[in-house]
């Protein structure tokens, strides 16, 4: 089955609002396994709306349209479906009595633009609509020696667009389907500390499989893998995606640092509250970073111990004011700070802050992340540097890794 959907309102056209309901429409469709390849918006223009619904009509089994029920003068697909469908608009009786019993019950009498919501393209299935007041509907179109396509108008404002296309679309859309019912189900196993080419080479072959598919998603120092399955059921579909993930953990170990829209510092947090760990860091660029996404989680308030504001340069033991960049000088600011601060683990992060080396040199240097506790220390260098948005992304990741896979050690 293949469906388009059409968004109405000049509003999403000119994009001062955001057409999330395209968005949503899109993945509920994906979820049933219905075959979705082109989306369009049309302003308030009743011809335009119109045009697009034939044209859509011509290449989709399904078209379904959000916006515009509603019952001002800009509310205009009532009188588009009709002119795309060929049929006349009457008023549906039963529709009717429910804007009616529904103003009843807030002790109002509907006026005559309120019937006008009432009136649906002859032969409409009505969609009832009890979060509001217009009703969807949709329109069977006649195709010679094919069942017939369906025009399906949902109201624009997003509450009432779910409910209707939850409790009454999706249902019918299911039993049009029949035994071409598929399940598409997704899921992302997110990693740290590994490069997106480096990821491809050790799990390629799993990349070229079509079912289930295995994407990449790089973002700064992270790299996100998304597993997605199509199959009869929702059940094999989800043990068809466990499988591969199994491969893939099994494949990329520690690398691997969550799920879903799980967040770096939400698991270094947690591991560290869950272990009865405190954390002292070095406010400085990349460590106020690493300082201000640790306390932004639920746990981090509690395991941050003093993390440690550099408010001038001076204001560091004056051994350590010279140049951040040399990596003794991390080795001895974390000790200073697990001396002082007395946490059970501290960080500090140093590093080149802008080296010279013309624009595309941004993010040259090099920074270092040194770790020390009661007992031990560790030290790793990037080779990286500068205060730069991205590097500074780019190396708090890596200093947040660090921390984590010491906690699991
Ligand atoms: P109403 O009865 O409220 O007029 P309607 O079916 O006519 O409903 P619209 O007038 O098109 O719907 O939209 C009503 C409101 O819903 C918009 O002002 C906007 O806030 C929101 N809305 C409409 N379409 C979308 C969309 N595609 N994505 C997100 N929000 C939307
Ligand atoms: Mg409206």
């Amino acid at each position: 089955m293949d469906a388009e959907i059409i968004t109405t309102g000049t509003e999403i056209l000119l994009g001062e609002i955001v057409d999330t309901n395209a968005a949503w429409l899109a993945r509920r469709l994906r979820d049933l396994g219905i075959n979705l390849f082109y989306k369009t918006t049309v302003g308030d223009n009743e011809e335009r709306i119109a045009f697009a619904m034939r044209q859509a009509l011509g290449r989709a089994d399904v078209v379904i349209v959000s916006g515009g029920l509603g019952p001002t003068v800009d509310d205009v697909t009532r009188d588009a479906a009709a002119r795309a469908t060929g049929r006349p608009l009457r008023l549906h009786e039963e529709c009717w009595r429910d804007v009616q019993a529904l103003f009843a019950r807030w002790g109002r009498q509907p006026g005559e633009n309120n019937r006008r919501q009432a009136f649906l393209p002859e032969g409409a299935v009505p969609i009832p609509n009890p979060v509001g007041t217009a009703p969807g509907f949709r329109v069977p179109v006649e195709r010679p020696g094919r069942p017939p396509a369906w025009l399906v108008c949902l109201p624009g404002v997003p509450r009432e667009l779910k409910h209707l296309m939850q409790e009454t679309v999706e249902p019918w859309l299911v039993e049009l389907l029949g035994p071409d019912r598929v399940w598409i189900k997704a899921r992302t196993l997110r990693t740290v500390g590994m490069g997106e080419s480096a990821i491809d080479a050790v799990i390629a072959d799993l990349m070229r499989g079509s079912n289930p598919t295995v994407g990449l998603a790089a973002h700064l120092g992270q790299v996100d893998i998304r597993i997605a399955a199509r199959a009869r059921s929702e059940a094999e579909a989800d043990a068809m995606i466990e499988a591969v993930a199994a491969e893939v953990r099994s494949r990329l170990g520690a690398a691997i640092y969550g799920e879903g829209s799980e967040e770096l510092e939400a698991v270094v947090a947690r591991l560290l509250a869950e272990r009865g760990h405190t954390l002292a860091v070095l406010e400085t660029n990349t460590g106020g970073q690493v300082a201000q996404r640790l306390r932004s989680t639920t746990e981090g308030g509690r395991v941050l111990r003093g993390a440690w504001v550099a408010a001038s340069v001076a204001e560091l033991p004056t051994a350590l004011s010279a140049p951040l960049v040399s990596a003794a000088a991390a080795d001895e600011l974390a000790q200073w700070l697990l001396a002082s601060e007395k946490p059970s683990v501290a960080l500090a992060v140093c590093g080149t802050l802008d080296p010279d080396a013309g624009p595309y040199g941004r993010y040259r240097g090099e920074t270092h992340i040194a770790l020390a506790w009661q007992g031990g220390a560790e030290h790793h260098r990037l080779d990286f540097g500068g205060t730069g948005e991205i590097s500074q992304r780019w190396a708090s990741n890596a200093a947040l890794n660090r921390l984590r896979l010491w906690l699991l050690a």
